[in-house]
């Protein structure tokens, strides 16, 4: 009874929250954090501390110096559930990490373009209505050579317009190697029925030839899809119809080709010594009428559905009442714009534009950031680094064969089991994704970020056991 009674009138001793509202510490944090999370982080301080003498785990009652201590820590920590993360992974599209990262300086053109009132649907030249879609269909032109261009919401929305509008209820001809599931459940088939296309399976799984479309052409089928095989890959055994034969088959007998490329440069990347994969200009001159990819794989910008092909296609597309379901927003209009502003120059698309960046790595740099990033690590005494070449990949479901050489630090420490370490670094205020390679904790530098070794030197720095 007495212990309860010193308990209670010592939680009266705690300094009221008008107190600490007057308190010129926390007008200091209200310049920094909204009005709103400074008094949650008060109201919570306080509240654990008199949990804390009530229960009596605390026997002292902390006073303002202490309380705004608290306060601000908390503060430090993301209040947000959607955050940065470090990806140190190695899987440049990783698609539980957000895809392609956009990089500052093509965050920073939403900055004055976005905070205020902006010419989304008005023509200012002419003082008329104008069309969201104009503000980027003609740099898609000039950088693929395509008659016109529309955007949508994501490519599987690409997939499904184009269908939609183009082969609602006429035979629809694919290979039986191309039936593909992208993952999140998107089955080409199932998308095909959806949009109101006739499937008509052609040729085998391992084995695609022309005379198979030649038949299909006699069965009817008027339009031709071609799906990226995004995910896996067909070895052996294997032959595939070339999309120029299959062009040439299709435009003598007035079918219409569509590419579901799923991923696309939008620029050539044996530029950079990199031979795998073709940029999306060589598959429109090579016959398709109609390609479509992801804003958010290969060409590194925002999330958005890419359709690039023939005019007259494109404007049946543009009256398809559904385009308005899966329009694009202003914000991601914005973005890719500055996106495809960088790949007017290669070069400064590469510099520019994360995902080329990483993905055009030169070996020695990655192996240098390794050695920065292993010196950063062993301050911590407790850790012992080495580094390690890597297999990294581009992930995403953009190039399922291509492994890219890259290296990164392997850590160990004597204290600590792999699985805490990882656990650890997952927890972190800004999460840190690593791989664990035979049981060892591995960085690679290949998608890290400059300001993440800070983090990460950070971590090192302060993570107790
Ligand atoms: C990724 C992918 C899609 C889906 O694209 P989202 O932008 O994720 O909607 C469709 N088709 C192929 C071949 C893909 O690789």
């Amino acid at each position: 009874m007495k212990k309860k009674e010193t308990a209670n009138s010592r939680a009266r001793n705690i300094p009221k929250m008008d107190v600490l509202l007057a308190d010129e510490r926390c007008d200091l944090l209200l310049k920094k954090h909204p009005a709103f999370f400074v008094k949650d982080a008060l109201r919570k301080a306080v509240s654990e501390i008199r949990e804390g003498i009530l229960d009596g785990s605390l026997s002292v009652v902390p006073q303002k110096d202490a309380i705004f201590e608290k306060v601000s820590s908390m503060l430090a920590k993301s209040p947000f559930t959607l955050k940065r993360v470090v990806n140190a992974t190695g899987v440049i599209l990783h698609t539980n990490l957000g895809r392609a990262p956009l990089g500052k300086d093509i965050i920073d053109h939403l900055e004055g373009n976005m905070e205020s009132y902006s010419n989304l649907e008005y023509d200012s030249e002419r003082g008329k209505r104008g069309s969201r879609y104009d503000h980027v269909s003609k740099i898609l032109c000039d950088l693929t050579g395509a008659e016109d261009a529309l955007v949508v919401n994501n490519n599987a929305a690409a997939v499904f317009i184009v269908l939609n509008t183009l082969a609602k209820e006429k035979k629809v001809s694919i290979s039986r190697g191309e039936l593909v599931e992208i993952g999140g459940s998107f089955r080409i088939p199932d998308i095909m029925k959806e949009a109101g296309a006739i499937l008509c399976e052609v040729g085998t799984t391992n084995k695609t030839r022309m005379e198979d479309f030649e038949k299909s052409l006699d069965d009817g089928a008027e339009i031709f899809l071609k799906v990226h095989r995004s995910n896996f890959s067909i070895k052996g055994f294997s032959e595939d119809a070339s999309l120029k034969d299959m062009a040439y088959l299709i435009h003598s007998n007035g079918g219409i080709l569509i590419e579901d490329l799923g991923a696309g440069f939008l620029l050539n990347p044996s530029l950079f010594g990199f031979h795998h994969g073709e940029s999306v200009k060589k598959h429109l001159e090579e016959g398709a009428d109609i390609v479509c990819f992801s804003g958010d794989k290969l060409t590194g910008g925002p999330q958005a559905g890419i359709i690039l092909g023939k005019k007259d296609l494109l404007e049946k597309i543009k009256k398809n009442q559904l385009l308005r379901i899966i329009r694009t927003d202003k914000i991601s209009l914005a973005l890719l714009e500055k996106t495809l502003i960088y790949y007017k120059d290669p070069y400064l698309a590469k510099e520019k534009i994360p995902v080329l960046r990483m993905f055009f790595s030169d070996e020695g740099k990655l192996r240098e950031r390794a050695e920065k990033l292993s010196e950063i690590i062993k301050k911590n005494k407790d850790y012992e680094t080495r580094l390690i070449k890597l297999k990294d990949e581009a992930g995403g479901g953009s190039l399922p064969e291509v492994i890219l050489d890259g290296w990164g630090v392997s850590l160990s420490s004597k204290r600590l089991k792999t699985k805490d370490l990882e656990e650890g670094l997952r927890k972190n205020d800004v999460p840190i994704i690593s791989r664990i390679i035979d049981d060892k904790t591995v960085f690679s530098t290949r998608t890290l970020f400059e300001s993440d070794m800070d983090i990460i030197g950070e971590f090192f720095n302060t993570f107790k056991v």
